[in-house]
This record gives C-alpha cells, structure tokens and sequence, in this order.
C-alpha cells in the first residue's frame, strides 16, 4: 500500500503562515521567525531541498537580523530554528535527542552547535508549495507585507537570492487619506530636504513615510507621518537615519559612502527637520522613540 501523506489545503496554509506567533514584548520588534521562513522559501525556489542543518542557518540568518532587525548587543538565530516548531509549519529533526535548559523547552545555542540537527518546513507545507508556485510567491509576500514596509522588500529578497517578480504582494487596504494629510501637514515638500518636484499638478516622488510602522501597529495619523522624499524615506526605513526628540535628524555611524552621502545625508545631520504647518502635526515623540529604538541603527555620528 502507498504511503499516505498528509495534504494541507491552500487555505490551511495560507492561515499557518498568517498566525505565526511572533514575539513581541510591548512594542519590540522580533523579526526572527518571519525571516528564518522567508529563509526556507527562498530555499525552496530554488528547489534546493527541504532541510537544511542549523550550521548553515546559524551565519546567514544571523546577517539578515542583523540587517533589517532592530540593534542588540547579541542576535540569536537559535530562537526561530527552535521555537518556529510551535507555529505548524517547521521541524526539527531528532528534536528529542537534545538536552534542553533548565525550565525552558529549547536547547542551549551550544547544543544546538554540537548536534547540528537538521530542520525544515513540514512536510505537508513543503510538498504544498512544491506543487504551486503562485502559492510561494503569495506566502513570500503574505510574510513581508505583514513584517516590514514595503521599502525593505526588495532589499530582503536581494538578500535571500529571490527577486520582487517572485513575489505577489497582497496589500491590505490603507487609510488612503493619510498620504494626502502627511503632504499636506507638511506642505508638500521633504522633511528632510525640502525637495519638491511636482509635474503640473502632480506630486512626485514624495511620500508619507510612518514613523512608527504600520506593521507594529503605528497609526495612520499626521504625529506618526513624515513628508519625504523616495530617498529619505527608504534611508528612515531602513534604519540609516532617526530624529531626536528636538526633531533633528541624526545620522547613524553606520552609514559610510562616498561623495554622495554627504550631499544626501551628512549634510542634515543634527539640523532640525521642517516644520509642519501645525503644532498638532508635528512628529510624536512616543513614535520617534519607537522609531530609535527598533529601526535606527545605532549609535549616531557626533555633532
Ligand atoms: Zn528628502
């Protein structure tokens, strides 16, 4: 008699992937288990088989929190390899053969080290999204729509060796007016930088960035909005720069270029950002914080 395997339906599927538990103690962010699954699935375009040892997990999803995570002293990519086994949707192989630590039901990093086990996606999810391309793709973006602005998604998916054509974006209705209320808070032109390029009467290239994510929960209300142009606004998601509760704009000691940095960027560190047009616009301070403590690349330069 042929083995039988357990099938999951589109919808199961899609619902898993929608549910998983990602920690968030207040507001901090937890990018781990979002990224170790677009990890897998980036694996698995490539047809790259299901499981994958925690040795070759452990450097490149280490460089990803680093990356599009908020700043820690340490990351842990042991956390989503273990705790992604609760969410349905991956396993550990001979889980059981590793001791865990006292009181808590995952094995020490240096267990993990040692046993090197190998995991993957289950095999129902796996064996679903084998046959069903659309299917990967909508989970690929199902994850990073739900995770991270839609600024960072290429950005991620360069990193992961997948492109945005791979990729259908479902995104879910916005409050369509806060752009417009952004814009006209702040008069239509950068905070930053004051561009302001318009074509008759369109506006271009400048957009409503939140301060405090939408995907964590931010607002769509002016406090949490900024005017600026495509350029500030990919460098404010991705961390580059932040604003100090004065409003001026601090530029992280990571960013290093050439020539045109300065002119982009080094140049507006530790200026105050334009003023909206109204008190009640100005930036929030408790979204500014958020904004420095999960996304901003500390340290800032000096003054
Ligand atoms: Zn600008």
């Amino acid at each position: 008699m042929p083995r039988q395997r357990k099938t999951i339906s589109r919808q199961d599927l899609l619902d898993r992937f929608a549910a998983i538990n990602v920690w968030r103690r207040g507001d901090v962010r937890a990018p781990h288990k979002p990224l170790l699954l677009l990890f897998a699935l980036a694996r698995l375009s490539r047809g790259e088989g299901r499981e994958v040892r925690y040795s070759d997990v452990h450097g490149k999803l280490g460089g990803l929190l680093t990356e599009f995570g908020p700043v820690r002293k340490s990351v842990h990519p042991e956390y989503p390899f273990w705790r992604l086994q609760h969410d349905g949707l991956w396993v550990v192989r001979d889980a059981e053969q590793m001791a865990s630590r006292k009181g808590k039901d995952d094995p020490k990093p240096s267990e993990l080290k040692r046993v090197n086990p190998a995991a993957g996606l289950t095999a129902d999810v796996d064996a679903k999204l084998r046959s069903d391309p659309t299917l990967l793709a909508e989970v690929v973006g199902l994850i990073l729509e739900a995770h991270f602005p839609s600024n960072l998604h290429e950005d991620i998916l360069t990193e992961l060796g997948m492109q945005l054509d791979q990729v259908v974006s479902r995104r879910r209705p916005r409050d369509p007016a806060f752009r417009e209320r952004v814009l006209r808070a702040y008069e239509r032109r950068c905070a930053v930088c004051g561009f302001d390029v318009r074509l008759g009467n369109l506006t271009l290239a400048l957009e409503a960035a939140h301060i405090k994510w939408h995907q964590a929960g931010g607002p769509d209300i002016e406090p949490n909005g900024l005017a600026l142009c495509s350029l500030h606004h990919k460098l404010l998601d991705r961390g580059a720069f932040t604003l100090s509760a004065e409003k001026r704009v601090l530029v992280s000691q990571d960013v290093c270029g050439s020539d045109g940095l300065d002119e982009v960027l080094l140049r507006w560190h530790g200026r105050e950002i334009r003023r909206p047009q109204s008190a009640e616009f100005e930036a929030g301070l408790e979204f500014v914080r958020w904004h420095e403590e999960q996304v901003f690349k500390t340290p800032a330069r000096e003054f």
